[in-house]
């Protein structure tokens, strides 16, 4: 499973400490980002063919196989709607956040 991760991005105390090259991890996020989505993507599971178009179009990598099923990784997914709108079967839809 090729998930985003949570890592806290522990702010250097004195600007001598920043390291000079890239200053995180490759493949973790310093915070979630869910907070401000307005609109979530919901898989119909018997309208999906698993063709993973949807896993590789998103651009945060939130989607994942779950057994023979599409997951999303709602900690992480931004609401953009990418997936939605390439879905070749039309199986996601952009349902609006609940407040
Ligand atoms: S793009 Fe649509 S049909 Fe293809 S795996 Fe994703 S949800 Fe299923
Ligand atoms: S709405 Fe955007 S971020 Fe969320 S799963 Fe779809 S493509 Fe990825």
């Amino acid at each position: 499973m090729n998930k985003p991760q949570k890592k806290d991005f522990i702010k250097p105390k004195h600007i001598n400490d920043y390291p000079v090259g890239p200053q995180f991890e490759a493949g973790h996020l310093a915070d979630i980002n869910a907070g401000w989505r307005t609109v979530r993507p919901v898989v119909d599971h018997e309208a999906c063919i698993f063709c993973l178009r949807c896993y590789i179009v998103c651009p945060d990598g939130t989607i994942f196989k779950d057994g023979d099923k599409i997951g999303i990784d709602y900690d992480y997914c931004k609401g953009c709607g990418v997936c939605a709108h390439e879905c070749p079967k039309d199986a996601i839809s952009m349902i609006k956040e609940e407040l």
